[in-house]
């Protein structure tokens, strides 16, 4: 495929905290990019207070410390998978988006007139700000399609939204729906999931989910090259003219 022809293609990863993108959706992050997508994460937190258990046990540590510190590793995972990044810093336990943030998230949609969006699972038990990310995104891309909501950028079409895999499938009602190839990319995955030092727990955590997944998409698909895969599921159907 051609990189150059996508150069004015865009998609929207909209992640609750600052590392939620990198295991969930890390491998569609770089194999866009490299197919030459602009590819915008718009993160709502730094997950301060609910994911950086590791930050917390170093003496002396505040709030503002742990922002900074999982900022940067953030910032370093969106680079390794060649995307560009936005914090919003709406807090987490609880995430409160506010209007003006939800305002500017209509105006992504349609400045850069995704072609695709990906975000969280509609429920998770063990974590409430990620459905309510996702929610909100859903608002996000409902308001930007709506004629009379005034913001920059031109109206949205209807770019079809796709949830990642939540921490435990099975109890937030997730279905693997879609099953990525994400072989080509896996390597630069890693690096980025790496770079989330505060989550070392999860590296390999990740890398055997995705070697599961690529084993189930040979066996859905008879391609047996493919070695890792990221699972997603829809929100709105699949619109073709071929069952194929
Ligand atoms: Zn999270």
């Amino acid at each position: 495929m051609n990189a150059m022809n996508n150069a004015d293609k865009a998609i929207l990863v909209v992640s609750a905290h600052a590392a939620d993108f990198v295991w969930r959706a890390g491998g569609a992050i770089a194999l866009y990019a490299e197919r030459g997508y602009k590819v915008r994460i718009l993160c709502l937190s730094y997950g301060e207070r609910g994911e950086s258990e590791r930050l917390w046990k170093q003496a002396g540590m505040t709030l503002e410390r742990v922002k900074e510190s999982r900022r940067a590793e953030s910032q370093k995972a969106a680079d390794i998978l060649g995307a560009e990044i936005r914090f919003f810093d709406s807090g987490d336990y609880p995430l409160t988006p506010s209007e003006q943030t939800i305002h500017e998230m209509v105006t992504e949609f349609r400045i850069h007139q995704p072609q695709f969006v990906l975000t969280h699972s509609a429920a998770d038990p063990y974590n409430p700000d990620h459905p309510e990310a996702s929610q909100f995104t859903l608002r996000a891309r409902v308001y930007a399609q709506a004629a009379g909501y005034e913001s920059e950028g031109k109206k949205l079409g209807a770019p079809p939204v796709f949830m990642f895999e939540p921490h435990q499938p099975e109890q937030c009602g997730f279905k693997p729906e879609v099953l990525l190839d994400i072989s080509s990319v896996f390597e630069r995955k890693r690096k980025a999931m790496e770079s989330m030092e505060a989550q070392e727990h999860l590296w390999q955590y990740y890398t055997d989910l995705a070697l599961r997944r690529g084993t189930q998409a040979v066996r859905n698909s008879g391609r047996k090259e493919i070695k890792y895969a990221e699972a997603f599921q829809r929100v709105y159907p699949q619109v073709t003219g071929e069952l194929t």
